[in-house]
């Protein structure tokens, strides 16, 4: 189990030094900004969804802490090329996981490297710094140019 925990933490880092689709997106029409007072995490998440509702890119913005970071880098990987359904059932899957007791190996196996955040669970804190990309492309999704605020 250590170990795990050890690779949790690498893949954490790792996205937190070299963020995945950070920057700009020509073209996007959904957005949203996320604000994480208690921790400073800002964000803003630009996607680009075609008339069959697939996301077929997206991009996020912003500065936070690593945990942030990372959880928005890799929010983007697991999300580009699904549906606007499917993105929001990893929002719900990825809610239950890091705010309910469900055991580790119950997870779903469709939030793939998402398992990485099981740990915060632990720090209530961290949960909202894990969770506001999430709930900004959540509110991208459902509510186009949405402001949302882990205080709400
Ligand atoms: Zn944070």
């Amino acid at each position: 189990m250590s170990d795990l925990r050890e690779l949790y933490q690498q893949v954490i880092l790792d996205h937190n030094r070299k963020p995945r689709n950070f920057g700009d997106l020509d073209g996007a029409n959904r957005f949203a900004h996320g604000d994480n007072p208690l921790c400073g995490d800002k964000i803003q998440v630009l996607l680009k969804v075609d008339g069959d509702n697939i996301v077929q890119d997206v991009k996020f913005k912003g500065s936070g802490c690593a945990i942030s970071t990372a959880s928005a880098s890799l929010m983007t990987e697991a999300i580009k090329g699904k549906t606007v359904v499917a993105a929001l059932g990893l929002f719900d899957l990825f809610h239950e996981m890091v705010t309910s007791d469900l055991p580790e190996h119950e997870l779903d196996p469709s939030l793939g490297k998402l398992g990485v955040f099981y740990g915060v669970r632990e720090f209530p804190v961290r949960v909202k710094c894990a969770s506001l990309s999430w709930h900004t492309v959540h509110a991208a999704l459902t509510d186009s140019d949405a402001v949302v605020s882990t205080e709400a």
